[in-house]
């Protein structure tokens, strides 16, 4: 894999066949309206494959069939350990598709090579192997009932699951998605982002390889405000897991209110404070800020854009996270040295470029980056961008940005630190650095957010929690 050089990936990538076809009942089919849509490479602009655009017909027809293999039981009903090595199987097809998987995910999504081998196919093989091996293992309930009767709780699949996901982690977050929700035994209709059909398509085919019956799952590409919002406000579906942007989770709530209440489950944005304490391992501190929010290209939920930093130590530290941020200067993503791709399309460019100005005018002062980037590429890149002198009631203090683009704020003492932290609507992810044990957990219980790191940035696997709170 990372032994590979640019030339090699290249050659693959020249190689490679890509599949933009629906995949409906264990096979790929076109959309029914036949019609199709361009998916290009953020890295140069150059056109990738076509992709079947499916419409709410093609919708209703995979509900259909979705619908019939729900009930058939010929997954549900399956023996617990029979379904577990079907998904086990299915994480090591992926693990030994993982150069071809990584190299759509690297060409589709503009993230670095050395990402999607090293972390995004390994964390989809893992997360489905871990909910396969979690399907005999978890038992369902006896509550504790007076003597003459008895009660079960049983875990029961809720029967078709639609699952929308964004562009910007879509194997990982396809991954998410998929492996509880099969794993509990439902059918599935997954609807990746536009921009971002391949990796989800590929492995779908892969699940039918390892055994999953035809039906249990679809993978149907199209636009989120005709096939996603029609999928929303099916009332033949019995769950939603949505992963994307807060405003269009707030949309699919009210869709869930407007058509059969379906289970609704939401993973939106964020806008996450990393704060530093003086008596910290700067260096290390240093280092992972710059991780914080300049992996992916800031494209991350969980990024910690803020970073809120003890007055101290503040010139400094920055000074220390600038020299960080030239890691970070993007390039092709097909080289293995490359850390940071480019911005997914160039809307999402123009709106780092616009946050960029909104900053300066709002009298932040700008420390490093701040222009696009490798303009001769065709691509939309963006340098690693960080502001200091940040009001936390700023906008760029405010927004999710969703680009490479830091700010930094002061502060005096833990309790200023916690409420700056907590003075946002979001309340996702956030780390803190501080040598003493005592501050680390005091800050960390008080900052209201789903995931606090301490001494430590993006942290996490299976078995823990990911999730917000507000
Ligand atoms: P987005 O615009 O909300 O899109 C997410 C998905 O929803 C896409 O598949 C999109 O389809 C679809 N969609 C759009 N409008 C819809 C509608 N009216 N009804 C149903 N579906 C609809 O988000 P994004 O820009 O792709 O992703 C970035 C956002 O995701 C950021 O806010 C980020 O913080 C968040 N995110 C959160 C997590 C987490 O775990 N908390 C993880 C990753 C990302 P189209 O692609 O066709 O528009």
């Amino acid at each position: 894999m990372l032994d590979k050089t640019i030339q090699d990936w290249s050659s693959l990538a020249a190689d490679l066949e890509i599949e933009g076809r629906a995949f409906i009942n264990g096979r790929y089919e076109d959309a029914l309206s036949g019609e199709t849509r361009e998916t290009v490479s953020p890295a140069n602009g150059e056109k990738l494959a076509d992709v079947a655009n499916c419409g709410t017909e093609d919708a209703d027809k995979a509900v259909e069939i979705a619908r019939a293999a729900f009930e058939s039981g010929v997954w549900a009903a399956m023996a617990p350990a029979d379904r577990k090595m079907v998904l086990v199987r299915w994480a090591e097809l992926i693990e030994d598709h993982a150069d071809e998987i990584a190299l759509l995910e690297c060409l589709d999504v503009g993230k670095p090579i050395s990402d999607t081998t090293g972390v995004d196919v390994p964390a989809a093989a893992r997360t489905i192997r871990w909910s396969g091996e979690a399907i005999d293992k978890v038992y369902d309930e006896i509550p504790p009932t007076p003597a003459d009767s008895l009660a079960l709780v049983q875990r029961l699949p809720l029967g078709v699951v639609a699952a929308i996901v964004p562009w910007n982690f879509p194997l990982s977050t396809t991954a998410w998605k998929l492996a509880p929700s099969l794993a509990t035994g439902n059918s599935v209709i997954l609807k990746p982002a536009s921009n971002t059909p391949l990796s989800a398509l590929r492995i779908a085919a892969l699940a039918s390889e390892a055994g999953l019956p035809d039906g249990v799952l679809q993978v149907l590409p199209g636009p989120g405000g005709s096939l996603g919002r029609h999928l929303a406000l099916h009332n033949d579906i019995d769950g939603l897991t949505f992963t994307g942007s807060t405003e269009i989770g707030k949309q699919l709530m009210q869709y869930s209110g407007q058509s059969n209440l379906k289970r609704t489950f939401l993973e939106l944005g964020g806008k996450s404070p990393n704060i530093v304490f003086a008596d910290a391992n700067l260096e290390k501190a240093a280092m992972f800020a710059a991780i914080a929010v300049f992996y992916n290209g800031g494209q991350t939920c969980t990024a910690g854009t803020r970073l809120i930093v003890e007055d101290s130590i503040r010139d400094k530290f920055v000074e220390m996270v600038v020299a960080h941020s030239q890691d970070w200067m993007p390039g092709d993503p097909l080289d293995p040295a490359t850390s940071m791709g480019p911005m997914i399309d160039a809307g999402q460019l123009k709106t780092v470029a616009d946050y960029v100005d909104i900053g300066r005018q709002e009298g932040a002062s700008l420390m490093s980056g701040g222009n696009q980037t490798l303009l001769e590429s065709g691509g939309c890149y963006h340098e690693p961008t960080i502001f200091d002198g940040v009001n936390n009631t700023m906008r760029i203090a405010q927004e999710e940005i969703f680009g490479p683009v830091m700010s930094v704020i002061g502060f005096e003492g833990a309790e200023e630190a916690v409420a700056i932290a907590n003075d946002s609507i979001y309340g996702l992810a956030g780390a803190v650095w501080s040598n003493n044990i005592n501050t680390a957990h005091k800050v960390a219980a008080a900052v209201r957010v789903g995931t606090m790191g301490i001494n430590n940035y993006f942290g996490g696997d299976c078995p823990v929690t990911f999730e917000g709170c507000k």
